[in-house]
């Protein structure tokens, strides 16, 4: 008999997973079935650009059923209401769907009540997290070109997604270069990071020196071990410092689980987020795995103001495979393969990006960290946009080796 895979999650992370099982275990040996909140997958790294405008939903989305038809995995497009780990059976909307192995890749809920004002929709303070909130933002930005003011971008305390906030202040600085308004614009970076480039991992190579250097060059301030508690229509505050002016302000949330994962008995910890070893199995319940950001990954240290430690798509993309593997492992009798996770992330500064690659994630490493700038790896950025929906269309699995 066929097992029965249920992945929750359609993004990197669940698409990854499906595609690495099917690879490897034909529709007669396992029936897999994806559920996603969304009909389209997203190619979440490209919402920056959706907030300035450069690119659009549709331009960085694909659909979901036919790319999973196309390879034999089922597709319900329904929340996820109830998992039951004892009975082994999940609750996707009103349907009851048992499994052998369960694989939560459920990314994360933005925990945008930590700031007062934080909205987007309930507030003046702006998120980039969700495709929603992206696109609320883009038209935030068209009204700051009409009407330009000072701005404010960085993280929370407990953030532990921080590219996307370097991304926004050096692209929304591109931007108003080339409408030649930045003069009218100061723009600040408010941030957690005891330094920049901390980025929850505890900083890499020259990082540091990179990005105050291209700050410094952009005319952008960056007061860092920053407290942000509240946003006005007209101000950012902070703990111990004085309010910074601002008419857009952008702050990265801290992040917490899903409320279905949140709320199962014995899945996760405080915070929503799911324990697992180093197969990507949940700590102690039977056939349960977890992979990408709804993974428990405790920060590196202890810093002034919290940060924690951060869940790259690539990161997303080798727990996926080791997870897919295991569960093949598993089904042949013996234990799949672990490896220490390692990111190599691209940086988007608007005219120009940042490789960084860093091995292991979480130091001490014994690799020195690789730091480059430079125009050619906003390109390489931009192509692996393409690329990674192109293969998500084809169920093909992208060769790790390359930055996101
Ligand atoms: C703005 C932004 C920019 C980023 N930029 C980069 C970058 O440049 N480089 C990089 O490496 N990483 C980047 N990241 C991080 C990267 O996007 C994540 O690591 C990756 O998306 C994690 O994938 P995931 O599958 O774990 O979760 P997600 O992508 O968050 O997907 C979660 C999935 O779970 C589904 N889901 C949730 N709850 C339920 C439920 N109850 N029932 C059914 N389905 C459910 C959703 O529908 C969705 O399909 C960025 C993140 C953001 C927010």
């Amino acid at each position: 008999m066929a097992v029965r895979v249920v992945i929750i999650g359609g993004s990197s992370g669940g698409l990854a997973v499906a595609r690495e099982l099917r690879h490897h275990l034909g529709a007669d040996r396992a029936l897999i079935t994806v559920s996603a909140t969304e009909p389209h997958f997203t190619f979440i790294p490209s919402l920056t650009r959706v907030a300035t405008g450069t690119r659009g939903v549709d331009q960085i989305s694909l659909d979901l059923a036919p790319a999973l038809a196309s390879q034999q995995v089922g597709f319900v497009q329904q929340r996820v209401v109830t998992i039951d780990p004892d009975r082994k059976l999940g609750v996707i909307g009103q349907g009851e769907y048992p499994y052998d192995f369960l694989v939560i890749a459920t990314g994360h809920r933005s925990a945008n009540e930590a700031v007062a004002g934080l909205g987007p929709f309930d507030g003046p303070g702006h998120s980039p997290m969700l495709v929603t909130g992206a696109v609320e933002l883009a038209s935030a930005v068209r009204a700051l070109i009409k009407e330009p003011g000072p701005v404010v971008v960085g993280a929370a305390p407990g953030a532990s997604c921080l590219g996307p906030s370097y991304e926004l202040a050096f692209e929304l600085d591109h931007l108003l270069c080339r409408r030649k308004l930045r003069h009218r614009v100061p723009i600040s970076f408010v941030t957690p990071e005891p330094f920049l480039g901390h980025m929850g991992m505890g900083g890499a190579g020259k990082i540091r020196q990179v990005l105050e250097g291209a700050f410094e060059k952009r005319d952008i301030s960056y007061p860092t071990s920053a407290a942000v508690t509240k946003i006005t229509e007209s101000a950012v505050e902070s703990r111990g410092s004085g309010p910074v002016p601002s008419i857009l302000s952008i702050i990265v949330p801290p992040l917490a689980g899903v409320p279905v994962v949140a709320g199962t008995p014995r899945l996760a910890n405080l915070k929503g987020f799911i324990p697992v070893d180093s197969h990507c199995r949940q700590s102690s319940l039977d056939g349960v795995y977890a992979v990408g950001v709804a993974v428990a990954l405790a920060p590196v240290e202890e810093t002034a103001v919290a940060v924690n430690f951060p869940k790259t798509g690539h990161m997303t993309e080798q727990m996926a495979l080791i997870a897919a593997r295991d569960i093949v492992a598993r089904l042949e009798g013996h234990e799949g393969q672990t490896a220490e996770l390692s990111a190599r992330c691209l940086l988007d500064m608007g005219d120009r990006g940042i490789y960084l690659a860093v091995d292991p994630v979480r130091p001490p490493r014994d690799r020195i960290p690789t730091v480059s700038e430079g125009r050619r790896w906003l390109l390489v950025k931009r192509a692996f946009e393409r690329r990674n929906l192109w293969h998500a269309r084809r169920g093909r699995s992208l060769p790790t080796s390359v930055g996101w």
